[in-house]
């Protein structure tokens, strides 16, 4: 079994060669990238894996993303200690670690409820204190609380859903991975007036973000 330094190690690894050689500068996505433990986040048979390229399953069809995707999300979206910060997808809860080491308040929706009861018992034993869970269609945002300074989706609609674009603070920021199966780009956009200033990132591949039943909050 590996011990807490070995992990420590593949991490310091992974953030040198995967994600700072690759054009990751800012200190804190490396320095939250370096603290948070990936391994915890992915099935056991799989924790060999947890700092390698590429994206791993994480149960229910889903997957956790590829280490370098998420800090490009990450960093697109500059959050601060003053931000409030909805995802979308909270899938095995390790983007919302991150984001929770970089953010005032990060509110997480997840649609498959095992899945975020999973992530909410990891995240918990990490003692993060600043993370609201919800179980729900994504679509819909998280009204309760918005605006929000920041909104990251981590799976692809065929547009964004307008009910994010409404819960984004004015000058806010958002990324997303958008368009069907086979063609998706990374999308950031800030919003000006009622509108989002968008441009694509990059080409990527993401599991597809459903639609569901009208939720509840919990
Ligand atoms: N950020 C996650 C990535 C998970 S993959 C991680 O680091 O592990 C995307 C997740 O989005 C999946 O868990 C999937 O169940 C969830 N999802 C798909 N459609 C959704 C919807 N409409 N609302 C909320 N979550 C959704």
């Amino acid at each position: 079994m590996e011990s807490k330094n070995e992990f420590s190690q593949r991490r310091q690894r992974m953030v040198e060669e995967q994600i700072a050689a690759r054009g990751i500068r800012n200190e804190r996505v490396l320095t939250a990238m370096l603290k948070v433990p990936r391994h915890l986040f992915v099935p056991e048979g799989f924790v060999h894996q947890a700092y390698e390229d590429h994206p791993l399953p994480i149960g229910q069809g889903q997957t956790i993303s590829q280490p370098y995707i998420v800090a490009v999300m990450t960093e697109a979206l500059q959050v601060g200690r003053q931000h409030r910060v909805l995802e979308i997808g909270t899938g095995s809860g390790y983007q919302t670690a991150l984001l929770a080491e970089l953010a005032g308040m990060v509110y997480t929706v997840e649609i498959i409820e095992e899945l975020s009861i999973r992530a909410r018992q990891i995240l918990n034993r990490l003692d993060y204190r600043n993370i609201r869970f919800k179980i729900g269609d994504g679509n819909e945002g998280w009204k309760e609380f918005a605006p929000y300074d920041r909104i990251i989706v981590t799976a692809a609609a065929e547009s964004i859903p307008y009910a994010l674009v409404e819960q984004l603070k004015e000058q806010g920021r958002l990324v997303a991975p958008v368009g069907p199966s086979g063609a998706q780009s990374l999308i950031f956009g800030v919003k000006h007036g009622q509108r989002l200033v968008q441009r694509s990132l990059m080409s990527v591949v993401f599991v597809p973000l459903v639609r569901g039943k009208p939720s509840v909050d919990s």
